[in-house]
């Protein structure tokens, strides 16, 4: 973890000058190169709320503490007002009515004759269930300034300029209400989660090397500035809570929280508890609260205390309870596979609408089959390292994060269940296709907001940032990738990577140069296709005749099985990839005798090799047998002599 200081001002007038000097000397200080974002701003919340629970209403005060680590000088800030998202009118109820496949839970469908109409929720709510965020008496060190509510957005003009390098402290009153449950928060969820209560208070928005990111809540992501957060929430005493956060006051709270063998007792009068939590260097804050929570407590990897609420409930408690070893498994599989995670709790929490990640915690739905919560809690998990502790920009691009997460769940997945399927990813690439195949697929750089159709962002995202990942293994060998994911989470973590520092990592791990993949990948829809164009016989040998009709190139894995029952491997480097991957045959067992030919160069799109058997001796030729490499017509990616 990092700590935030401000310099004296005379330090970092020193700290200029040695920095002019070394600017001098620019090759030493060629590493603070490696990520455009290496300064971040920094943020310290106090807040204290007090919940009216029969109501859904709450209100609290809040203090921010807001370093500007940046050069520039700051004369507006931005916070996220989520909650406004859930009002008749809003930009999230527009978008549901004019997206061609809105958000199955965003809508009632409803039978007319024959057909079949789409009500939208939000645009259906009564005051009383809307959600909404107000703010008053906003202070700058004291000082009254105006701030201006646009939809789910607060716009801050300041009362004086945040210099670079300077503190300055914000104080505000919020008025809030919890809408009725439509996406990820919301009161009563459809298992009955009465609280779940994630994007609920006044948060700042992020500046970074490219400046604000204002971006309205219409349906995705989030991105946050690191910091600490210390929150008091006062609420009815039945309540059991679970969320971000480390709670400093267990034995008073009690509710599973306590000490070993301390037994809690309020005093007669209580009616509330004000339940205490810090949670350092996260950027997000989020709990859940209902009174029918079970909560168990499990000793995870490293000490970790991995928390489980759960309702009370005869038909979901087995499967709760089996749950807990099946995660303490996984978290020992990520922190193995990516690095430790950093923080000392973690909270699978019984709520929201299928299953979203948070600081600490995750809220899932509860009462489906154990196969279901625990690939749903397994994502989840695994967002920690992407979405938390990497926390690329969700908005901008949500292929590192859900795409990355999905590729690290599909590894767990096959491992813990002991499908143990020679390639995990082959749904994705199916999906993957069908996109294709659709007409609707759109580049990676796309906002995750404004996508056309929510099927092209769930698969781009989900599948296509999957893909990144299992197809550089198909380019640079599975060690080299192994080695990239936990170098990429070792120099990134609470630094917010972009898409060039997971490419720049797989570089500096194997030497091969990737612009092209990146480029082509996550910038254009480009696609890959190669063909066995012809095998032709010539004497004692074999001609086959490849080509690349995709306008995306890659390096070719050809097998050929001969009718003796044997097998070979011939590796067609790329010419642009300067690169050279281990027999990828030698991790699968039985090591298959491999040739590696000149280099296929992209302007070409036509190649041709020679296999020194005659063409009777060839049963079968196949162009990438482990289906990692994403070639979009598989048809013609095997041959077979007849
Ligand atoms: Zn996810």
């Amino acid at each position: 973890m990092e700590g935030h200081i401000i310099l004296p001002f005379f330090i970092y007038n020193q700290m200029k000058q040695i920095f002019f000097l070394a600017l001098l000397f620019s090759n030493a200080f060629a590493v603070m190169g490696q990520n455009a974002s290496s300064w971040q701003q920094a943020v310290d919340y106090k807040m204290e709320v007090s919940v009216d629970a029969e109501h859904f209403q709450y209100k609290g005060k809040q203090e921010l503490v807001y370093t500007n680590n940046s050069s520039d000088t700051l004369k507006k800030v931005y916070y996220h007002l989520y909650p406004n998202a859930f009002q008749p009118g809003s930009e999230m109820a527009e978008r549901a009515d004019y997206i061609p496949d809105p958000d199955a839970r965003m809508v009632k469908k409803i039978k007319d004759g024959d057909k079949e109409i789409k009500e939208n929720r939000i645009q259906n709510l009564k005051p009383d269930e809307i959600g909404y965020l107000k703010i008053s008496n906003f202070k700058q060190d004291g000082v009254t300034v105006t701030a201006r509510t646009v939809g789910t957005i607060l716009e801050v003009i300041l009362a004086k300029p945040i210099l670079p390098h300077t503190q300055t402290t914000f104080t505000l009153n919020f008025d809030g209400q919890l809408p009725v449950q439509i996406r990820r928060s919301g009161r009563n969820n459809a298992e009955g989660i009465a609280f779940s209560m994630s994007q609920w208070y006044p948060k700042i928005a992020e500046f970074d090397f490219e400046g604000w990111h204002a971006d309205p809540y219409i349906a995705r992501e989030f991105h946050g500035v690191w910091g600490n957060f210390d929150v008091k929430i006062t609420i009815d005493k039945d309540y059991v809570l679970g969320g971000s956060g480390y709670l400093q006051n267990p034995n008073e709270i009690g509710h599973g929280y306590q000490d070993a063998g301390v037994e809690v007792k309020y005093p007669k009068k209580t009616k509330k508890l004000t339940w205490h939590f810090v949670a350092p260097m996260v950027h997000d804050f989020t709990w859940a609260a209902d009174k029918e929570y079970l909560h168990d407590v499990v000793k995870g990897p490293n000490n970790v205390d991995l928390h489980f609420l759960y309702k009370n409930n005869s038909k979901i408690i087995d499967n709760w309870k089996k749950l807990q070893p099946l995660m303490v498994k996984v978290m020992d599989f990520y922190n193995k596979m990516i690095g430790d995670y950093p923080y000392k709790q973690y909270s699978f929490i019984q709520g929201g609408d299928g299953g979203m990640e948070y600081a600490m915690c995750t809220l899932i739905l509860g009462n489906g089959t154990l196969e279901g919560i625990f690939g749903t809690a397994t994502h989840e998990l695994g967002h920690n390292w992407f979405q938390h502790v990497l926390a690329s920009n969700e908005s901008k691009h949500p292929w590192m994060d859900e795409g990355f997460t999905t590729y690290v769940e599909d590894l767990v997945v096959n491992e813990i269940t002991g499908k143990k399927a020679a390639n995990p990813f082959e749904g994705n690439y199916k999906v993957y296709y069908s996109l294709v195949n659709s007409g609707k697929e759109q580049p990676l750089t796309t906002h995750g907001d404004r996508y056309d159709f929510n099927r092209s962002y769930s698969i781009a995202s989900y599948v296509k940032g999957s893909i990144f990942l299992s197809q550089l293994g198909y380019l640079i060998g599975q060690d080299k990738l192994a080695e990239t994911i936990k170098r990429y989470y070792q120099d990134f973590k609470f630094k917010h990577p972009t898409p060039n520092d997971i490419k720049r990592t797989a570089e500096r791990v194997s030497g091969a140069e990737l612009d092209w993949y990146l480029t082509d990948w996550t910038e254009t829809t480009n696609t890959i296709d190669y063909g066995i164009k012809s095998v032709t016989e010539n004497g004692a040998n074999t001609i086959v005749s490849l080509e690349r009709m995709g306008r995306m190139p890659m390096p070719i894995d050809l097998q050929v099985e001969y009718t003796d029952g044997t097998v070979e491997s011939f590796y067609i480097p790329l010419r642009m990839l300067f690169f050279e991957k281990a027999n990828p045959s030698r991790s699968v067992g039985t090591a298959i005798k491999r040739t590696v030919l000149n280099d296929w160069p992209w302007a070409n799109p036509k190649y041709e090799l020679t296999i020194s058997k005659p063409k009777n001796s060839i049963k079968k030729i196949t162009i990438d047998p482990s289906g990692l490499m994403a070639d979009v017509k598989q048809q013609n990616n095997s041959y077979e002599v007849k």
